[in-house]
């Protein structure tokens, strides 16, 4: 008995020693990413020198109105915040004609004013020469104008939809699929069209989730969203209501007390936001993440796979490690859209494989998301994953796990067992 138990001992002690190579490579890489954690000091310099160039004050700083009254939108500001060269300030300045860019200090503050070039925060928020070269890609990739049964509204499932309540946002992120919508300046819908979006959603008694976006749900004031979350609490076919935002990781500042206690009177509730890099995962971060989780909301990243920011099987791996030490669980990858003006931002398929491939059996299944193309022209949000069945067929299905074995499973005839109650 005693020699049985210390054979088995003997066996996983050498399996432990092979896992432990499986992970060799990424714990050597893994402590050279960068994260908003590890960058902390660095990043509470940068906001030092911001306060100092608006001679403002930490309160100042932890108040989204001051964030979004200061947003950096002209090249003179930004150019005594970092040491921008002469052609890239021409190059921005003839971007800003065509396309509106606007970025808090909170965001500005991540970027790394010694390697700003190549900062994953940068090219997120600071536009490129590039967005004008774009012949490729089209304004409005998903069709989304043709899919609009009532105002304000995008239905392209059957029991869900998305309700656009503005065009404003934090910061208009330069990879944006809704560039279209940046305009001139910021919108928010009528009261008189959110008041017919809400009756189309009474009279179809099967949109069960309704998501709200924009732009960025958020920009809402408190009172308007409590308004609208309550209307859609007061219809019994919508169970579940979701919030997009990009202020977790542009304007955390915008998670206010006063914001929770609305929240929290309108469960069930999601928020899915979009964290690209672990570079955003911030203590700012996370105490708004902290203050939602009190608030009873459920927490989801809808990252979004783009070239030279998070096209790495490594650095997407931290990220969504990150994202769990904060509570926010990985939902999807997507696939870059083909969106004009984006095509220096997009990602090859392989690279989105491989990063599928690193993640399953090498980390946490939390830590895992679905990766994502939409279809062109609006037929939907599609998965894509790397190849685990080798075959399927009535006898037998045989797969391949992560570490590439190939394993037969013995298959069996489909139940016929009554799965609903009897009537
Ligand atoms: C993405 C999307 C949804 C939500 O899809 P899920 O897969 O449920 O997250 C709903 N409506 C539209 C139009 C969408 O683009």
């Amino acid at each position: 008995m005693l020699n049985n138990n210390s054979m088995k001992h003997t066996a996983g002690l050498k399996r432990a020693g092979e896992l432990k190579t499986r992970i060799q490579e990424y714990l050597d890489i893994e402590k050279t990413i960068k994260t908003g954690f590890r960058m902390k000091e660095r990043n509470r310099i940068n906001k030092e020198r911001i306060l100092k160039y608006f001679q403002a004050k930490e309160s100042d700083w932890n108040n989204w109105g001051w964030q979004m009254k200061h947003r950096i939108s002209d090249v003179n500001t930004l150019k005594a915040l970092l040491p921008l060269s002469r052609a890239e300030i021409e190059e921005i300045q003839q971007v800003s004609q065509e396309f509106r860019w606007a970025i808090s200090p909170y965001y500005l503050s991540l970027i790394d004013p010694d390697n700003y070039r190549n900062s994953a925060i940068y090219k997120q928020a600071v536009p490129d020469i590039k967005e004008l070269d774009d012949d490729s890609g089209y304004e409005d990739p998903m069709d989304e104008a043709d899919t609009s049964p009532a105002p304000t509204i995008t239905r392209r499932y059957p029991d869900r939809l998305i309700i656009n309540v503005t065009n404003q946002c934090g910061m208009y992120c330069r990879h944006c699929q809704r560039r279209r919508n940046f305009e001139q300046k910021d919108t928010h819908a009528s009261m008189a069209n959110l008041v017919l979006a809400l009756d189309y959603i009474r009279n179809n008694i099967e949109i069960r989730d309704v998501l709200i976006t924009g732009g960025d749900a958020l920009m809402l004031s408190n009172s308007v969203l409590d308004w609208l979350l309550s209307e859609l609490d007061n219809m019994e076919h919508v169970e579940i209501k979701r919030l997009g935002t990009r202020t977790l990781v542009t304007l955390p500042q915008r998670i206010t007390p006063e914001l929770c206690s609305v929240l929290s009177r309108h469960e069930p509730l999601y928020i899915n936001t979009q964290f690209n890099s672990p570079l955003e995962v911030t203590p700012e971060a996370k105490k708004a993440c902290d203050r939602l989780v009190k608030a009873g909301v459920v927490l989801g990243n809808q990252a979004v796979l783009l070239k030279g920011i998070n096209d790495n099987a490594h650095v997407m791996k931290k990220l969504n490690q990150e994202l769990l030490k904060i509570r926010i669980r990985p939902y999807y990858i997507f696939h870059a859209k083909q969106v004009k003006g984006t095509a220096h931002f997009m990602p090859s398929f392989e690279s989105g494989l491989n990063i599928m491939e690193n993640l399953r059996g090498y980390t946490s299944g939390l830590a895992i998301p679905t990766y994502i193309i939409n279809a062109p022209h609006g037929y939907g949000k599609t998965p894509l994953l790397p190849n685990y069945i080798v075959s399927l067929d009535e006898k037998e299905l045989n797969i391949r796990t992560w570490e590439n074995r190939i394993i037969s499973c013995e298959n069996v005839p489909g139940s016929e067992e009554e799965l609903f109650v009897a009537k």
